[in-house]
């Protein structure tokens, strides 16, 4: 992938519930760009309210409480990205009136009928006119880049950002939960929809993340990982 000049400014990482035993995080991400924008990547679980009785998650503060500390409103969003639409990732998308949606065409089209998306179909399937419909690896704004990863579900999609400071930063999403994960014996969970498939995505991550240009790989959720992450109000620059 070539090396791009940046626009970014920030990268914040927000952890919004944990899940025991293990404290697996479940996160999104914001990002600030030079000019201003706010560009949500997933906005987590969603309430209490919806989520099933089998899921024992310890929720912390949602996007909208960690975002109002930025002094970001819902309004202010907007972009959300939609990395996939699996519930810890698609809670809070019906929260950001202004946002546009940007999706990975295949993705779209598979989630429109498959009941793994069923939880938080009505928070995430919104007006068609709001999305954003992307195929493949496509540069959203200068320095943040969509990859796509497919496996974990069809038309899943990982984030490349060049931020000014740090350089080069992936978020595998759950391309790879883990760093345990990040190398091609790994693991694959029934989590995901296409053994195969994940494995190539795996490879064309760390074939990304073998290039000079990368120097943070942040992964979907790993409780160890995240440990050693700044956090929001923390930032990357
Ligand atoms: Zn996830």
């Amino acid at each position: 992938m070539p090396t791009q000049a940046t626009s970014l400014a920030r990268l914040y990482l927000m952890q919004v519930a944990s899940v025991p035993p293990m404290n697996i995080p479940a996160v999104c991400y914001l990002v600030q760009t030079a000019g201003g924008s706010s560009i949500l990547i997933d906005t987590g679980l969603p309430g209490p309210e919806l989520l099933p009785d089998d899921l024992t998650a310890e929720l912390s503060e949602d996007v909208l409480t960690q975002i109002a500390k930025l002094d970001l409103k819902p309004e202010d969003i907007t972009t959300v990205v939609c990395t996939h639409f699996d519930m810890d990732h698609s809670g809070h998308h019906d929260a950001f009136p202004n946002a546009q949606f940007v999706v990975q065409r295949s993705h779209y089209d598979d989630a429109q009928n498959n009941p793994r998306f069923e939880a938080t179909r009505a928070i995430w399937n919104q007006d068609p006119d709001r999305f954003i419909f992307v195929e493949g690896d496509h540069e959203l704004v200068p320095g943040f880049t969509l990859v796509e990863t497919t496996g974990h579900t069809v038309g899943h999609q990982s984030v490349l950002l060049t931020l000014p400071q740090t350089g080069g930063v992936l978020l595998t999403i759950d391309a790879v939960d883990s760093e345990a994960n990040f190398s091609m014996d790994r693991d694959v969970s029934p989590m995901n929809e296409d053994e195969e498939a994940v494995r190539a995505s795996t490879a064309k991550l760390l074939d990304i993340a073998s290039q000079d240009e990368v120097a943070l790989v942040i992964f979907g959720h790993d409780p160890q990982q995240w440990e050693s992450l700044k956090k929001l109000p923390d930032y990357y620059a």
